[in-house]
């Protein structure tokens, strides 16, 4: 029977967890009483969190780039070697791009989807395995409402990276449930939340040129705007994913007040 009631324990991995929602989401599963490892892009970003996070709790980091499934599988060996255990696997990492549909290069739209889509993807297939040979387990995958609503005019790409993780989550969940597997699936899919990532493209790799009209800049400082006004605190969402394990819930809807 999928869903943890007992956390205590029990080790986690989330990606993209050196910030915002997968940082906050660490931190609730420390103060469970689980032992949390964070994978993230960021070499110094990740050595930061990892010492903010040891205050709550035994956690461990490892660079990875949920794009390479070879980063993937070392990150699986690491937590295994150090913990000997995984029971819930957020993938979380996730980047944005904006701009008028005609000017994203398709560099830009490679790499939200290499990033938002195939990262998830990468995840579940190189995870799924382990937390069925360990007796079961919980995979969190992190959409948006922009999975719902392609209403984000101007963000193109992320819409359809965001549309492709629902896709294969649901997918995925009703193939596992059918099956009685011992993993659950979760999508979490936030409204606005105060984080850093609207604030640029912070990790676009060198070889990603940006959409380079000049009312791009503009959408994304609205976007962040608006995020910084009405965003949820990231710590309430990271609640609502425990929650959301617990009862094995699939759809994690956060919205603000
Ligand atoms: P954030 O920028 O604060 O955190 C994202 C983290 O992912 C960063 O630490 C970054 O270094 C890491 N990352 C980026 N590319 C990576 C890669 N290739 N491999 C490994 N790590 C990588 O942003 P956030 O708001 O906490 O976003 C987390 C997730 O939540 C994303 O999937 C995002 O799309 C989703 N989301 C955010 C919001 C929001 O309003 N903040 C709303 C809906 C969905």
């Amino acid at each position: 029977m999928a869903g943890i009631t007992e956390f205590s324990g029990k080790t986690a991995v989330v990606t993209g967890g050196a910030s915002g929602i997968g940082f906050a989401m660490a931190r609730r599963f420390l103060e469970e009483g689980m032992r949390v490892a964070i994978a993230d892009v960021e070499q110094s970003a990740l050595d930061t969190a990892v010492r903010e996070l040891s205050a709550f709790g035994d956690v461990m980091g490892k660079r990875t780039d949920v794009r390479s499934v070879g980063d993937l599988e070392a990150l699986a060996e690491a937590v295994l070697g150090t913990y000997g255990r995984i029971d819930v696997v957020c993938n979380n990492a996730g980047v944005e791009t904006g701009g008028s549909f005609l000017s994203i290069p398709e560099e830009a739209w490679r790499w939200v989807m290499n990033v938002n889509f195939f990262g998830v993807l990468n995840g579940c297939r190189v995870f799924l395995p382990l937390l069925e040979a360990g007796g079961g387990g919980h995979i969190v995958n992190t959409a948006s409402v922009a999975a719902f609503s392609s209403g984000t005019a101007t963000m193109t790409p992320y819409c359809a990276s965001k549309f492709a993780v629902l896709g294969m989550s649901e997918s995925l969940e009703v193939e596992l449930r059918t099956a009685g597997s011992p993993v659950g699936v979760s999508l979490l899919a936030p409204g606005p939340v105060k984080t850093r990532m609207v604030d640029a493209e912070r990790n676009r790799p060198a070889d990603v040129p940006l959409a380079t009209e000049p009312g791009r800049v503009a959408v994304m400082e609205r976007l962040a705007a608006t995020t910084a006004e009405v965003g949820m605190d990231p710590a309430e969402v990271a609640g609502q994913v425990l929650d959301a394990i617990r009862t094995n819930t699939f759809f994690v809807l956060t919205h603000p007040e």
